[in-house]
C-alpha cells in the first residue's frame, strides 16, 4: 500500500509516511471504526425498511469546526481492527439485512477498503457499496476505488473558499470538491433504483449552515449547471451547535426556519427536480448517533 507511505488520499496531500507519523487527520497505518450498525436515519432510499449497514471510521480529513459526529471526528473515538475484520463486518451487516454497506468518513482508508472488499465479496458481499464522504478527496485516490464503489454520498458544503477556510481550514474545498463529484459521477452515472431502493448511482448532500443562505444558493447553482437532472440532490437542515464553538458565535445557533424554506424554495424554482428535504423539527441532537463500538 505505498499510497500510505507517502500520503495523498486526499487534498491536504501531507505527504508523510503514516507507519512512523500521522497526518492532519491523525489516521496512522492502520483501520480504526467507531460502530458498525443498521442506520434508519438516511435518506429512505437508502435506508429502506432494513437499514444502511453503516460502518462509522474514526478521524476525518476535513474536521468541520461544526461536525456532529466530533466524538470520532476530532477526539479520535474508535477500535483498531485488521482489514479482514473488517470485511466480516461488512459480511455481518448483509447477514442482518442492511440494504447496503455505508462507508462513513473513509476516505483515509481508501487502500483499506479495497482490500476489505476484495475478501468480503470473495465471501459473497452482494449489495451496493456507498462511498459517504466530506466531499474533499482527491481525484486520483477516488480512482483507486472504480469499480468498487456503486453509490457515491459526497457532501457538498461551501462555495466561497473563505467558508471552507474558516470552518475546516482548507483553502480549495469547493475547487476539489467539484472536481471529485464529477469523478463520482463518471465512476457510478446517474441513480439507479430497484423498487424504492437506489441500487447505483450520485446522489449529493448540502448541509446548510446558519447565515450562509447566500453561499448555499451558489452550491444549488453548481449542482444544477454541472450535473444531470436525475442526480438526486438532499438539501439537509438537520444542523445542530455541538463542540466548542465559542470562536463562532454565527453558527452557535440553530438554522433559521425561513433560510431553509427560501432555499428550498430557490432549488425547486431554478429546476432541481430529483431531492429530498428534512423536516425542520431534525435539527436536533436526537439523530446523532451514539458511538458504543456496536458491531466492531
Ligand atoms: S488522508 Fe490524512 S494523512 Fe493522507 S493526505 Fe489526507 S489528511 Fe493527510
Amino acid at each position: 500500500m505505498n499510497e500510505l507511505f507517502e500520503c495523498e488520499l486526499c487534498p491536504r496531500n501531507c505527504k508523510i509516511n503514516r507507519s512512523i507519523d500521522t497526518g492532519y487527520c491523525k489516521v496512522k497505518n492502520e483501520i480504526k471504526v467507531a460502530k458498525a450498525s443498521l442506520h434508519m436515519w438516511e435518506e429512505p432510499c437508502i435506508s429502506g425498511e432494513n437499514g444502511s449497514g453503516t460502518i462509522f471510521f474514526t478521524n476525518c480529513n476535513l474536521g468541520c469546526v461544526f461536525c456532529q459526529n466530533h466524538q470520532i471526528s476530532h477526539n479520535g473515538y474508535g477500535m483498531v481492527i485488521s482489514v479482514e475484520r473488517l470485511s466480516e463486518i461488512m459480511l455481518e451487516l448483509q447477514e442482518q439485512g442492511a440494504n447496503n454497506i455505508n462507508l462513513v468518513t473513509p476516505t483515509p482508508y481508501i487502500t483499506f477498503i479495497k482490500d476489505a472488499l476484495d475478501i468480503a465479496k470473495r465471501g459473497g458481499l452482494n449489495i451496493p457499496i456507498i462511498y459517504n464522504s466530506s466531499g474533499y478527496e482527491n481525484e486520483e485516490a477516488l480512482k483507486i476505488l472504480d469499480g468498487y464503489i456503486d453509490i457515491y454520498l459526497p457532501d457538498i458544503k461551501y462555495y466561497d473558499s473563505k467558508y471552507g477556510l474558516k470552518y475546516s481550514k482548507v483553502s480549495d474545498y469547493f475547487q476539489k470538491a467539484s472536481k471529485a463529484i464529477l469523478e463520482m459521477l463518471r465512476q457510478v452515472g446517474v441513480p439507479k433504483f430497484d423498487g424504492k431502493i437506489l441500487k447505483k448511482g450520485l446522489m449529493v448532500r448540502h448541509l446548510m449552515i446558519p447565515g450562509l443562505l447566500f453561499d448555499s444558493k451558489k452550491v444549488i447553482d453548481w449542482v444544477i449547471n454541472n450535473l444531470p437532472k436525475e442526480v438526486y440532490l438532499n438539501i439537509m437542515c438537520q444542523y445542530t451547535p455541538v463542540g466548542d464553538l465559542n470562536n463562532y458565535p454565527e453558527i452557535n445557533r440553530k438554522l433559521s426556519r425561513k433560510h431553509y424554506e427560501t432555499l428550498l424554495n430557490y432549488a425547486i424554482s431554478n429546476g432541481v427536480e430529483n431531492g429530498f428535504f428534512q423536516d425542520f423539527d431534525s435539527s436536533t441532537t436526537r439523530y446523532i448517533p451514539n458511538f458504543d463500538l456496536k458491531g466492531v
